[in-house]
């Protein structure tokens, strides 16, 4: 890949180093966490339409598996690149240890743009990446899901391919799926539910009463509207949410002091959680400026839609009110933001806690496959928001005890899970 400005393998393996440093691990140690385990690279021949044939490059990698099979999206992106799905695996790893569930770290791609291609040569380009990959994935194996440009549709025929080669109904080899078809109900609200529950858990250690708060949230997406009901049904104030608008292509905040409605707002969005202006406006709405999300004089900022979107540059325009930031997108605080909250008295609820309920419910997705027997959506909620606030509690009382910050402390927590396990299978010392 050529060098960017912005590497996300580079910053992973940084991430990782300076945990690293302050666990002590061994120099083998280090130096085999810090590459994935397992990487391929492949061609994807597609008949298209037009009788021609397309030739897409695909990736799988698995960063580790000491704990349990690899689990990851597969992305479809036109600017895919090896190093993205390389940090993206070791993300997966350390998000799956932090929320200690029984799964390793792996991510795919394929650089492709779904949305120029017709649901035959999808479908043909589905059916190829597992034809290449066929041997490296499975229930015991590396476990696929849905992540960027890809959905339901594009897993079920991943897992039809699958099953016609091996042979037998394996619906465990991937989620994400439809439901009915092997899908888990709650998936849709997991993301945006788990980030409340983590929320709620820190509330209850500060003392603080969520129903006395107010919320900014950036998005509203799957992430951002499932959290933004969670919260108001625990009684919190939503005051302020920005997202794109697709008719003039920029982002706005939409401002409300007595509160939105999330009930009005999903009414008059996309399916891509793009909120449209000119009906927001009639319904009351103050339009503000794309950036105004993260000025309000609110106690919590969501921010759910981007990466690197705090940072060193504009955190002297967040008000001296925001105690709290919950970490729903990957990535967006810059990691040289961090220290500028902290002075500026703010906890940080990091992303792979904060946003791991989406991967907690593939893995109860997984084992219900693997069982075949399915839970009511009750049953799901409620084990994940058990799952959920035991890893949060987990990650809050190591950074009181360490006085470290929740990143770190989750970091610390993840990257000793994945060494013990390394280390007792006697792999590395
Ligand atoms: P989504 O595509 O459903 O929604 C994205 C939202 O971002 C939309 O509301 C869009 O209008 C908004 N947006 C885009 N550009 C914007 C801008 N410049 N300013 C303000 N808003 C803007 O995405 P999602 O699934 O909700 O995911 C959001 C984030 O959460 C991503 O970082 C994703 O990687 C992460 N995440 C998602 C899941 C999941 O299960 N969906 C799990 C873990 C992490």
């Amino acid at each position: 890949m050529a060098k960017t400005e912005y590497n996300p393998f580079e910053n992973a393996q940084a991430q990782f180093d300076k945990v690293a440093k302050s666990l002590k691990l061994s120099s083998g140690m280090c130096a085999y966490l810090r590459t994935p385990m397992k990487e391929m690279h492949f061609s994807i021949p597609v008949k298209m339409d037009d009788g021609s044939t397309r030739v897409f490059q695909g990736y799988r990698c698995r960063h580790n598996d000491a704990r349990g099979p690899g689990k990851g999206g597969i992305r479809f992106h036109p600017e895919e690149t090896a190093d993205t799905v390389r940090a993206l695996s070791m993300w997966m790893t350390w998000k799956c240890a932090a929320v200690d569930i029984p799964l390793g770290g792996g991510k795919g791609g394929i650089v492709c743009d779904p949305r120029t291609m017709s649901m035959g040569e999808q479908e043909r380009m589905c059916r190829g990446f597992i034809r290449a990959l066929n041997k490296e994935v499975g229930s015991f194996i590396d476990v696929p899901a849905p992540d960027v440009m890809s959905n339901g549709q594009h897993m079920l025929w991943m897992l039809d391919e699958y099953e016609t080669i091996v042979g037998a109904r394996m619906p465990g080899m991937i989620t994400g799926k439809p439901v009915g078809q092997g899908g888990s109900l709650g998936r849709t609200e997991a993301t945006g539910y788990g980030v409340v529950y983590t929320l709620k858990a820190l509330a209850e250690q500060e003392k603080i009463d969520l129903s006395k708060t107010t919320a900014s949230i950036q998005g509203f997406g799957n992430v951002a509207e499932y959290a933004a009901k969670l919260y108001t049904e625990n009684g919190g104030k939503v005051i302020a949410i920005s997202c794109w608008n697709m008719a003039d292509k920029k982002a706005y905040t939409y401002k409300k002091d007595s509160g939105c409605d999330i009930e009005e707002l999903v009414s008059i969005k996309d399916k891509f959680g793009n909120i449209d202006k000119a009906k927001a406006k009639a319904k009351g709405y103050e339009i503000l400026d794309g950036d105004a999300w993260l000025t309000q004089e609110v106690d919590i900022l969501i921010p759910a839609a981007l990466e690197n979107q705090i940072t060193p540059k504009n955190i002297p325009s967040i008000n001296s009110k925001v105690k709290i930031i919950c970490e729903g997108a990957n990535g967006p605080v810059t990691p040289d933001a961090d220290p500028l909250l902290i002075k500026k008295g703010i906890t940080v609820i990091p992303d792979f806690v904060c946003n791991a309920g989406g991967v907690t419910c593939s893995y109860f997705e997984q084992v219900q496959c693997n069982a075949n027997y399915f839970w009511s959506k009750e049953e799901v909620l409620s084990k994940l928001e058990s799952k959920m606030t035991s890893a949060f509690l987990d990650v809050y009382k190591l950074a009181k005890e360490k006085k470290l910050d929740l990143r770190d402390a989750a970091y610390t927590i993840a990257i000793t899970r994945v060494a013990d396990a390394v280390r007792l299978r006697g792999w590395v010392e």
